[in-house]
């Protein structure tokens, strides 16, 4: 009694959907497996509730990768402007909230059931708790032993994304088979998460702060985001934060410019000129609020009447202001995690179709690929645009 279909394809998530209502569309039978008890519970959660769901200015320099040239081809062949009629075809508002970010108007749940209207209108076939036991290679394709029974098909997709949040139903599956399969697996690493910090200082300085948000620039490992920067009861997060902490290994301090838009030197000069009087913690108030100038100055030096500052004293300030040095205890984890960096090595998979070039009619789409996007869209526009170029030859 096995269940037989041209496409099978392994979680229900963003990049399966899109791959499901593909390939569906050219005719191909396609069932689509996930575990879980509802499709697309990550779409359903992300962007705070409104699915920041592609990103206007998606180029390939917002994908990390050990092979960076991988997502070119799938990234050109199905484009966020291809996405955005797709949302325009089924009348979902949107908005641009900054930086090309486009978001639902009303909520997520608008993009997944767009999704949904596709795939049941070129009849591709959803089945949900339902766990894949065991894969093996036949002479015609793949056999599933499944919870539900055993599944035979030519071409098998595995999209069961990354590690990040595990209560949403994430698994390393997709690594499991793929190296069942002979396939290499790069080390795995939360990416686009919030810092912990342990300094005493530092954890009081975040926790008196929290809630409070900064504009800064930061660095780390020769890569610069300009974003806000979020104190939290445990350390540093905000969108600054969450772009870095993708590049960012265990150790390694993050650079911030509290003072991203002037010379922090020349303008301490200046004030020292013009405002002799004027203490430190008042003039840096005019800047941040009261109480982080407060703070910083009970970190870094004490305040007192700007006249009263050596130059070297200045400078040292100033260095502070534009060059905070500080060492992160680590991260929060797969736990709060956006998405997962590393994974299915890419140089042995096709960038045209999501091939493995180890197992013939297996393919990987979505983040379970050692590709990973900035923060802003770009990872949903990864799941797209691999979906669909896996969609459109399975
Ligand atoms: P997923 O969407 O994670 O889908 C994987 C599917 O596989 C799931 O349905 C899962 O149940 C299933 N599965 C896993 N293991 C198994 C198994 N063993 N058997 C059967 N099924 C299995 N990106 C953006 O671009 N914009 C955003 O606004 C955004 N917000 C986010 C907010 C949060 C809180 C999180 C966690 C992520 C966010 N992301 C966002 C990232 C984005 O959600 C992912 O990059 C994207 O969902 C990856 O798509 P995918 O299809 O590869 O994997």
């Amino acid at each position: 009694n096995v269940v037989t279909s041209d496409v099978v394809i392994i979680g229900a998530g963003a990049a399966g959907l899109m791959c499901a209502l593909t390939a569906a569309g050219r005719g191909r039978r396609v069932l689509v497996l996930d575990h879980a008890n509802k499709a697309g519970k990550k779409i359903l959660m992300s962007g705070g509730g409104r699915c920041n769901f592609t990103n206007m200015y998606t180029e390939p320099a917002d994908f990390l990768s050990h092979n960076p040239h991988f997502c070119k081809s799938a990234l050109a062949r199905y484009t966020q402007w291809d996405f955005i009629e797709l949302v325009c075809k089924h009348d979902v508002p949107y908005h641009e909230k900054k930086l090309g970010q486009l978001f639902c108007d009303r909520k997520a749940s608008d993009i997944l059931q767009l999704l949904l209207v596709e795939c049941s209108e070129n009849g591709a076939e959803i089945r949900l708790d339902t766990a894949i036991e065991q894969i093996e290679r036949t002479d015609a394709g793949y056999r599933l032993a499944t919870s539900a029974g055993a599944v035979a098909c030519q071409s098998l997709v595995i999209a069961t994304g990354g590690l990040s949040i595990p209560t949403l139903g994430a698994t390393g599956f997709g690594y499991q088979v793929a190296r069942q399969f002979g396939h290499s697996v790069l080390p795995t690493r939360a990416g686009l998460v919030p810092f912990t910090v342990t300094d005493p200082q530092l954890k009081a300085l975040c926790s008196e702060l929290s809630g409070t948000a900064v504009d800064c620039l930061v660095s780390c490992n020769d890569k610069s985001f300009r974003e806000n920067l979020l104190f939290t009861h445990r350390g540093l997060s905000g969108p600054a934060m969450l772009q870095i902490s993708s590049y960012w290994h265990s150790g390694d301090s993050l650079a911030i410019n509290l003072l991203p838009d002037r010379d922090a030197l020349e303008w301490l000069a200046g004030q020292q000129a013009e405002r002799p009087n004027i203490e430190l913690k008042t003039l840096l108030g005019e800047v941040f609020t009261k109480k982080m100038a407060g703070l910083l100055c009970e970190l870094w030096c004490a305040s007192k009447p700007l006249k009263q500052y050596t130059p070297g004293e200045l400078q040292a300030i100033a260095g502070q202001l534009s060059d905070w040095r500080l060492v992160p205890a680590g991260t929060e984890g797969y736990r709060t995690a956006e998405v997962t960096l590393g994974g299915v090595d890419t140089r042995e998979v096709s960038s045209k179709t999501m091939e493995s070039q180890k197992s013939p009619g297996l393919y990987f789409i979505g983040e379970v690929l050692d590709v990973t996007g900035h923060l802003g869209g770009f990872n949903f526009q990864w799941a797209w645009a691999s979906g669909h170029a896996a969609g459109e030859v399975v």
